[in-house]
């Protein structure tokens, strides 16, 4: 629609990393979350935001439950809701939880409104017809955008095993009650919203925009998607799953270039990275990651890295997985740089994340080109990427949750492994660092911290 034109004239960045366009006409979305407890609408949310914010619309989840907590007037919704709180007799409680959806929405209208925001998620319930007219007019009243988001589920085993691995730990129940009660009371707390639940009709409101995702994306009904940001929230939303792997990470081995301090190029490896090369393939001959897939970039240091590994793990090479290119400062040192180029130094130092090599690319390029790796990886199951240190600071503050400001200051070294995996609300991240002398890998759980030196 024309009202979605951007313009894009001048990029700065804002505080955290967003990028800003002084002139950017748009319509902000509300993406509203729709379903019974422990239907993963809380995963979604996070997931989705963390999604929108790496591509650079600014985002933010709105928990009503978090909302409720803070009631100053009800113990009960702040600590110790149990089951009854949420049953549909009770009257004082739904004031509660109405009054609490009810400021979540004004802070998601403030957020948008002052351009804070270009998308709010609102994770709640919204399980009546009621409720959602509610949401609907508010947002007309606004002028901004709906869209719904529905998860239906009703396979025990996905329910059950969502209760036991996050329900239990939620602070409605901490220290009140053992695991054991929680789930009991959690299962009841379900049972009280069944009797209240309106699933989304077409028939509901004329315009009504939605997707639903059937038994955690086994099927999907979508109507009426409206716009850019809509379209791929589903798309998105059509391509995550939940089945448990991990994604390995790394950068190529020291390469000739990298020893001697230049940017860029496409030389080959160093004794010592090759050294690392050889101590990957025996890594994953140790380690037997079940049905790995391996994505190479298509510089030769990378290819050289990946030489060792079996020829069953199915290498890949995609263009996408290049190192950023520098331009014209590729094969040049940094005090080169700040030699031939002083104005590209500075320039580069005060927003590094747009700053764009002169006939080369900035962060920003490179996570747009990512894009399609990021949604191929969300597809896949088990899969290591040898890229490059620019490339995979983009891909890890996606996995890490990074905003976009510290994305070009994370600290990868070489000879390292990182290995992600999703739980329910986050990555784990175990870094294993090889010792060149001894042929040893040092493992530590934590995520790759930000760099002491700000300019590489
Ligand atoms: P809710 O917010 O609906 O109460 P949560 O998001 O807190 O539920 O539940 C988290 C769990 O939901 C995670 O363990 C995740 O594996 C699971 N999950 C994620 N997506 C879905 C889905 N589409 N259907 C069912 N469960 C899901
Ligand atoms: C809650 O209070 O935890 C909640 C999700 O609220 P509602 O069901 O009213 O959306």
């Amino acid at each position: 629609s024309p009202l979605e034109t951007t313009k894009r004239k001048v990029a700065h960045s804002d505080q955290h990393g967003f990028s800003v366009f002084p002139d950017q006409v748009r319509v902000p979305n509300v993406i509203v979350m729709v379903g019974l407890p422990a239907r993963g609408k809380t995963y979604i949310s996070k997931k989705l935001c963390r999604y929108l914010k790496w591509t650079g619309f600014k985002t933010k989840v709105f928990n009503v439950g978090e909302y409720r907590r803070t009631d100053a007037n009800a113990a009960d919704a702040i600590h110790g809701a149990n089951a009854s709180f949420f049953s549909p007799d009770n009257a004082d409680a739904l004031k509660v939880r109405t009054e609490a959806a009810g400021r979540a929405m004004e802070d998601m209208a403030d957020y948008l409104n002052s351009g804070a925001g270009a998308v709010a998620i609102f994770d709640a319930t919204n399980t009546t017809k009621f409720r959602r007219k509610t949401i609907i007019e508010f947002c007309k009243n606004n002028t901004l955008r709906c869209f719904f988001i529905e998860s239906v589920c009703d396979d025990p085993a996905i329910i059950d095993s969502n209760v036991t691995d996050v329900k239990v730990n939620s602070p409605d129940y901490k220290g009140l009650m053992s695991a054991e009660q929680a789930k009991e009371d959690f299962m009841n707390r379900i049972e009280n919203y069944k009797k209240q639940y309106e699933p989304i009709e077409e028939s509901e409101d004329e315009k009504l925009s939605f997707i639903k995702v059937i038994n955690a994306g086994r099927s999907f009904k979508v109507h009426q998607v409206q716009g850019h940001v809509q379209s791929r929230v589903v798309y998105f939303l059509m391509n995550i799953h939940l089945l448990p792997r991990s994604i390995f990470l790394t950068r190529h081995g020291e390469s000739e270039y990298n020893a001697m301090g230049r940017l860029g190029g496409d030389s080959p490896l160093t004794e010592d990275g090759r050294k690392y090369a050889v101590a990957l393939g025996e890594f994953f001959e140790e380690e037997s990651v079940q049905n790995l897939r391996v994505w190479c970039s298509q510089k030769v240091r990378a290819a050289q890295t990946a030489q060792y590994l079996r020829p069953e793990m199915h290498a890949e090479y995609w263009k996408a997985l290049d190192e950023l290119d520098a331009g014209i400062c590729e094969g040049l040192t940094y005090e080169d740089i700040q030699q031939r180029y002083p104005k590209q130094a500075d320039d580069r130092a005060a927003d590094k994340y747009h700053y764009r090599y002169p006939s080369g690319e900035s962060y920003e390029d490179v996570v747009s080109r990512l894009e399609p790796v990021i949604m191929e990886l969300e597809r896949q199951a088990n899969v290591l990427v040898v890229s490059h240190q620019a490339v995979l600071r983009c891909i890890l503050a996606y996995f890490y949750d990074r905003p976009l400001s510290e994305l070009p200051f994370i600290d990868i070294p070489l000879h390292s492994l990182v290995k992600l995996t999703p739980r329910a609300y986050h990555c784990d991240s175990t870094i294993y660092k090889l010792d060149l002398e001894t042929g040893e890998w040092d493992e530590t759980s934590a995520q790759l911290p930000l760099c002491d030196s700000p300019r590489d």
